[in-house]
């Protein structure tokens, strides 16, 4: 980890001070480019939004995908104040990214929190390969 990481990692903290003191749960990111100039910021409005998705991890992943040649998003780095959740990972691998620096894990997370309200849904397949599978072949060439 560099100064400039440490940095960067300062002003995701700050950004999520910014969201808890707006009334947002308090995380915050940015989306630095391969020259080290911020390309795009925000915070988490899940509760503003009435978005469960409204992670700022996801939302920037999904910024990253519309507006950066893959070239260019392999080459950011996103900082954010706490590891992604499950959610918002998946969003970055889709998204291209190159690198995630994150402060609090989400293990440190869990401690800090009082309750922990997580559930997992029952996940059932795979199930009708030869159907599903026809709508999929021959797609990826
Ligand atoms: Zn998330």
């Amino acid at each position: 980890m560099t100064m400039d990481d440490e940095k960067h990692l300062r002003r995701a903290i700050e950004l999520a001070v910014g969201a808890r003191a707006s009334g947002d749960a308090p995380f915050g990111s940015l989306l630095v480019g391969p020259d080290g100039a911020v390309l795009a910021e925000d915070h988490n409005t899940v509760l503003r939004d009435g978005d469960i998705t409204a992670h700022p991890e996801l939302k920037l992943a999904r910024w990253a995908a519309h507006k950066l040649a893959p070239e260019t998003a392999a080459g950011t780095t996103m900082y954010t104040s706490c590891q992604p959740c499950g959610m918002c990972q998946g969003a970055i691998e889709r998204s291209g990214l190159g690198r995630v620096v994150f402060a609090l894990s989400n293990e440190q997370l869990g401690e800090l929190k009082r309750t922990v309200t997580t559930t997992t849904p029952i996940l059932d397949g795979p199930a009708l390969y030869d159907e599903a599978s026809a709508a999929v072949a021959g797609y990826y060439v």
